[in-house]
This record gives C-alpha cells, structure tokens and sequence, in this order.
C-alpha cells in the first residue's frame, strides 16, 4: 500500500474528547473517527486491525468445531417478546418500526433468532452437538458510551451458540469455547484473565468473563494471591462470609413465622447458624416481603435487611415444588408484573422467580435441601457488594486483592431458558421429545483492538504484536527526490509485498513527519532507506525494543524473519 494515497489521517495533538490512550491512539493515528456518540467508522488502517483479529477468531472458532452463519441485525420484536426481553431488555435495546407500524429491535446479542432457527431446522438428536457463530455489528443504547470502540453504541461481535442433548454435553461445548478464548486472547498478545462472571440479564448458570487487566478497566477482578481464584466482584461478594454480632442481627423481626420473632428463634427452628441465615437472599414479592433462606457460602446485605421486618422464611425446594409454589402466590402473571412488585431484587433474581427457581412465602412452608447457583441465582446488589481486598478468599486460599479489567469475551451456560421458553425440542434416541441444552459465548471484537492498544502503545504511540498489526513493515525512504533511495524503496516494496503487507512511505514529506507517523503506527518492523542507499544498506527498526541495525538488501528477508 502506498502511503501517498492512503487514508490514514494522523493527528499531532491528543484529541481533547478522548479521555484513554487507546481512544487518543485510534484517533491520532486515523484507525477510527466519531460519526455520533458511541458510533464510529473504522478507517482503512484500523479495519486492517479489526480484520486480523476477527481472522484469529475465525480461525479458533473453525478449529473448535464451530459452524459461521450470518443473521439479520434487525429482529421482530415477536420473537423478543416470546422470550420475554422485549420488556426484560430495557432501554439498552435499540427499537425501531417499519411504515405498518409493526416493531424491531436491531439485534443487540442473538439468542432469540438462533433458538427460532434451530427449532425450526433441527429435529433429531443425530445433528447435535451443534455450534454456529456469527461475527456481526450488534447495537445496544449504552447509558454512557465512551472510551470510542470499548463502549460503543455499534460495534463488532463474535457470538457463538451451543446446542447440546444433555447438560454433560454442554459442559463440553463450553469448555471447547473456554479453550478456544483462551486461544484467540493469548494470539491477540493480551494479558488477561478468566474470571467467574454474574449471568446477568441473559440468564443462565455457569458463566465466565475474560478480563483483558488494564486501569481503565470498568469491572474489578477479585483474585486470590494464593490460588487460581478469581471472580468479578460483581459475584464475589456473595461468596464473601463474615461474622454478625447479635446487635447487628437484632433488627431482624420476623414476625410472619409464627412463635419465630428473631433471628435466633428462627435460626433455631430451622436448625441452621445465624452465619447461614444472614446469608440469605432477600426480596419482595407481590408486595409481600420474602425471605429465601439459601444454604451455602451466600451473603445478603444488611442494609437491605432493614426492610424486611415481616418476612416469611423459606428453603428451597426442588423446581418442581417452587413452580407449584409459585402458581399460588396472588398476581403472579409473569415478568413485568413481578418486576413491579419487586423493592429489593435487582434483574438477576427477577429472571430467577420468572424462571421459577425460587421463591417462598405462605406461612410454615420450608423447603429442603438449596444449592445456589443450581436452583437458585443471587440477586445482584450493584454497589452494595462488597468483597474488599484483604478478605479472605472464598476457596479458603489466600487473600484477595483487586485488578480492573475491560470484559472481551463472555461464555454462559445457558441452559433451557430459550429452548423453554421458544419450543426448540429434539427427538433423543427412544424418540422423546426434549428440549436442547444451550450455550452462548460473545467476544467483543472491535472493544480487542482498543484493548491491544491499551495495553501495547508508549509515549510516541501504538506498538502492535505482530499477529494483530495492520502492516507488518513501514518502508519509508528519507527522500523520494533522490534517486537511489526512490529505486531501493520501489525494488524491495515490490519483493517485500510478496510475503508481508508493507506500508510505502512515499509521501515527498520531511523525514522528521516520516518517523513520528511511523512510530505513531507503530508496525513491527520500520525499514529506513536514507544515506546508504547507493551501497544497498537499510536501517531496521524493531518497533516494540527500539533496537536498530544496519542491514545489506540481500540480508533482509532472513533479517525480517
Ligand atoms: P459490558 O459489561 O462491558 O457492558 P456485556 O457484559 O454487556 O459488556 P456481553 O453481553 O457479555 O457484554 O457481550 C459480549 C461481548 O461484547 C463483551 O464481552 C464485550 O467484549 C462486547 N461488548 C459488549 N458491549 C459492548 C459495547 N458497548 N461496545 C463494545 N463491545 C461491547
Ligand atoms: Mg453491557
Ligand atoms: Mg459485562
Ligand atoms: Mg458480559
């Protein structure tokens, strides 16, 4: 590529809306520009980046077995309202109507078209397991879109969905995806780390996050010093156990269980420690004010507690037995209804009760035998988490420290939500009809090109590994009017675009230009013609060591290598 003629509009100065390095970079180096807030077009060089990674993806997707397909951005909000997002989602959901008047949403994630296209297409269990992905610009209305292509309203996405016969199945599915992140994130030269994640508004059970570590990373990663422990803090709070004094429990009256008024007679009855019982999960329903008693390693935060001075204490019991319960709690119609009703649970546990995972308040009802994260998802309680470095860490290993890191990809263990809750049912080996195991796995792949750069760039600007790197050599002759390096730069740009994709700095402009570009773009490799030329010697300069040498033409290729 010629560089006389390529759109690479470089800028001196730090652009003054743009508050991280890598935005800085993709600005000043002319990758990016802003259309409108948190929507950009990718120039020529910064697609270069976009297409490399999105080719190491590719390429891992391929190799786990991983099928490509191609869906529609835009989505009938039918199918999001037979999965129940269309309220679910929220404003992030980007809605649009056609001249009829009949409603969209322009695809910020797949799950409802992929489920309706498998059910539709796939009946027998001979054609499972079954992964397809799709590599495609999703759109989400971010309350705060910043940082230009980490949080954008359009970006690029890689998605991936898994349908399987069993939950044994899936777990194979998603490991092969685990594997294959972790593959793709070590290839795009990240430093990061995979951490247990909170499944969020999509549902789900099982699920982690890969964390590219940077400061201007929005989540914060709680790791052991000790162990391979690490979760966002998001779900490593309610791993956290501490002690309560019986003053700090005192406020806690329960007065709907008969002859049970305080934690202690409650705690009794139940024949559980007081550490268990404040480890419960909290929320109303129906304006009733619930209490789910969760055995295991589950916190509530007492603030919370506060509010509930009438609660009817409950154990979890099998789905089953809540399903039926939750059939006789009055004015329990679905997801928008309870989403109403609800004061203290945040989305997760929503999905939760919708779900029919849990719940409990008719008076003396006490169900047996809970396993969080099986029957039961933790209500999320935003910022009064509150994991802190220095505690001990939830596996009992060491202590926890704090890292931030930008979320690029995300696997789930879906489950069958979808398949449930949109009929996508196969015929098993005996010919009975189930529905499938499902899986999902994004990756955010315009948010890895910003995030290389995040961590990959110093003072004079970006510093490609080589496996990402727009070009991989920037071939700049100090003069183009003198003859003998012209000639040089034109011989070897044509023996060098053989192998590599080279940038030809053939722009009459002042060396001092040159060089600050070149570094600004900061390739692998930066081969200067200049004084020597007529005895064939080019200077090599390794972009990332600052190491120069000296070099014959004939020496070159091996030299590169
Ligand atoms: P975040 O927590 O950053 O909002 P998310 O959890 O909402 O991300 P997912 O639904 O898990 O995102 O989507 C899969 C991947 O898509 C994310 O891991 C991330 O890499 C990428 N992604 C999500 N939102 C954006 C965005 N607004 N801009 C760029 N990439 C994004
Ligand atoms: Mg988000
Ligand atoms: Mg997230
Ligand atoms: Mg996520």
């Amino acid at each position: 590529m010629k560089q006389s003629t390529f759109l690479a509009p470089t800028l001196r100065d730090v652009p003054s809306d743009a508050d991280v390095k890598s935005h800085q970079l993709m600005l000043r180096a002319g990758l990016i520009r802003q259309s409108t807030s948190g929507v950009y077009s990718f120039l020529p060089l910064g697609l270069k980046a976009l297409k490399k990674v999105e080719n190491i993806i590719r390429e891992e997707m391929d190799m786990a077995g991983a099928q490509e397909l191609l869906m529609p951005a835009i989505q009938p909000a039918e199918l999001w309202q037979e999965s129940g997002r269309w309220e679910a989602y929220g404003p992030e959901l980007m809605r649009l109507h056609d001249r009829h008047g009949r409603e969209f949403a322009l695809g910020p994630t797949h799950e409802e078209v992929i489920t309706t296209l498998v059910r539709d297409d796939i009946r027998s269990y001979k054609k499972l397991p079954m992964t397809l992905y799709q590599i495609q610009n999703k759109f989400r209305d971010e309350r705060r879109p910043r940082f230009g292509v980490l949080r954008s309203r359009e970006f690029l996405m890689k998605d991936a969905y898994s349908f399987d016969t069993s939950v044994e199945a899936l777990d194979e599915s998603y490991q092969k995806m685990y594997d294959a992140y972790t593959t793709i994130f070590t290839r795009c030269g990240l430093d990061f780390r995979a951490v247990e994640a909170d499944s969020g508004a999509i549902g789900g059970t099982d699920t982690h996050e890969f964390m590219v570590l940077s400061e201007i990373g929005e989540d914060t990663i709680a790791y052991s010093d000790q162990s391979d422990y690490a979760a966002n803090i998001e779900i490593a709070a309610v791993n956290v156990t501490y002690e309560k004094s019986d003053e700090e429990l005192s406020h806690l009256k329960l007065v709907e269980t008969p002859g049970k008024k305080t934690i202690e007679d409650v705690a009794n009855f139940l024949d559980v420690s007081k550490e268990k019982l404040i480890k419960s999960v909290l929320f109303m329903v129906d304006g009733e004010p619930v209490l789910v008693l969760v055995r295991g390693d589950h916190e509530v935060n007492d603030v919370k507690i506060k509010h509930l001075f009438e609660a009817t204490i409950v154990e979890m019991a099998s789905d089953e037995e809540i399903k039926k319960w939750l059939q006789t709690v009055p004015g329990f119609i679905g997801p928008v209804n309870v989403q109403q009703e609800i004061k203290v649970i945040a989305d997760h546990a929503v999905e939760s009760i919708v779900n029919g995972v849990c719940g409990g308040n008719s008076v003396d009802k006490h169900y047996k035998n809970v396993n969080p994260g099986r029957d039961f998802q933790v209500a999320s309680y935003g910022d009064l988490r509150n994991i802190q470095p220095g505690d001990p860490s939830p596996d009992g290993k060491g202590t926890i420290m704090f890292k931030e890191g930008i979320e690029v990809g995300h696997v789930f263990k879906l489950g069958t939500k979808y398949s449930d809750a949109m009929g996508a049912n196969f015929l098993d080996e005996n010919g009975k009809n189930k529905p499938m195991v499902m899986g999902c796995y994004g990756i955010g792949v315009s948010r890895i090109v910003a995030a290389i750069i995040e961590q990959h760039h110093d003072d004079d600007g970006i510093v490609w590994p080589a496996s990402v790197s727009p070009f991989d050599i920037h071939l700049i002759p100090v003069n183009m009017k003198q003859d003998d390096q012209r000639e040089l730069a034109e011989e070897l740009y044509v023996l060098l675009n053989k192998e590599y994709d080279v940038l030809f700095d053939d722009r009459a402009e002042r060396p001092g230009v040159k060089f600050k570009d070149a570094d600004l773009f900061g390739f692998p490799v930066r081969l200067t013609i200049g004084k020597r030329a007529s005895e064939g010697i080019i200077e090599m300069k390794v972009r990332h060591s600052g190491e120069v040498i000296e070099i014959h033409k004939d020496e070159l290729i091996e030299a590169i290598k």
